[in-house]
């Protein structure tokens, strides 16, 4: 039986989850079909996702706790960070992932020599990557707009700022997840922080994907090495796949058809 999958979310009209999974079943003959499905409520993810009858789906901004929350068990890295971003239906019961901290990993290899990170915002994918890069053993700063999401980065051991209180240091990997520029043209902060910070750093990184931020639209004008969210959407999708198909379709295989999606 052709088996379905979607993506959760709000906004999620621009996601690219759908084009990049249904390439995937498409090319390797895997009988399945991947939609999207607007959410707004996040406390109604589980009894959504069992009403269609979904085999696996993806949960994106900003219902990615909740996903956490709606899980009957929770398995590796989003165990750990309270965050989950895949959902498998196994036999009934709602299983959760997180694929995004190492899709992220994947999409920084290039940059070297990365000890000093600031990561911009306080939700979920920030969140991922904190205790990813604690993983790691690099230093953690965390500036977000306000202070309540702040305890649990300063309960991991980075240093924590809101907009009131930031004092700038040196870095080496500035990342913006916030959602700031994702529907709007806002900068993740104040537009004078943000210029000290990009003078206080060696590359930027931001989980947006597909267009220009004003956040990178900045790095740009100052000459700073960036890249924006695709690499990290690649490298999550890809690891969201196998778990999809549970490991019948080879990884190659799925990275290929993947990036294909891109071009279309
Ligand atoms: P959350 O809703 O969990 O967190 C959003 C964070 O952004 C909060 O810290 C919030 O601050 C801050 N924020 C929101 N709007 C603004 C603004 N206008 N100015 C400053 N700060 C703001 O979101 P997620 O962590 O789930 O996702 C964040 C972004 O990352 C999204 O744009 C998403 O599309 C992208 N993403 C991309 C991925 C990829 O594969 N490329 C994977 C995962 C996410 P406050 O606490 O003050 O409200």
């Amino acid at each position: 039986m052709k088996k379905l999958f979607s993506i959760f979310g709000d906004p999620v009209s621009h996601s690219r989850s759908p084009l990049m999974h249904n390439s995937v079943f498409k090319n390797l003959n895997y009988d399945a079909c991947y939609t999207r499905t607007h959410l707004i409520d996040g406390t109604k993810l589980k009894e959504t996702f069992f009403t269609l009858g979904l085999s696996g789906a993806n949960v994106t901004v900003p219902h990615k706790e909740a996903a956490f929350n709606a899980c009957d068990e929770v398995r590796g890295f989003g165990k750990k960070v309270g965050v989950v971003n895949t959902l498998v239906n196994e036999n009934g019961k709602l299983i959760g992932y997180n694929t995004d901290a190492d899709g992220f990993i994947y999409a920084i290899s290039e940059f070297k020599n990365i000890r000093n990170i600031l990561i911009i915002g306080a939700g979920g994918t920030a969140k991922a990557l904190a205790t990813r890069f604690l993983q790691d053993s690099l230093n953690v700063s965390v500036l977000n707009r306000s202070e309540g999401r702040l305890k649990y980065f300063k309960d991991l051991g980075c240093q924590c700022f809101d907009w009131k209180d930031f004092t700038i240091s040196n870095y080496d990997l500035v990342v913006n997840t916030t959602s700031a520029g994702l529907k709007d043209e806002e900068l993740p902060a104040p537009k004078e922080m943000i210029e000290s910070i990009l003078v206080h750093t060696s590359f930027v990184a931001d989980a947006i994907y597909g267009k220009l931020t004003p956040f990178l639209q900045l790095a740009k004008e100052k000459g700073i090495i960036y890249k924006d969210g695709v690499d990290m959407l690649l490298g999550q999708g890809v690891l969201a796949n196998e778990l999809f198909v549970n490991a019948t379709l080879k990884k190659e295989d799925i990275k290929y058809y993947m990036q294909k999606s891109f071009e279309l």
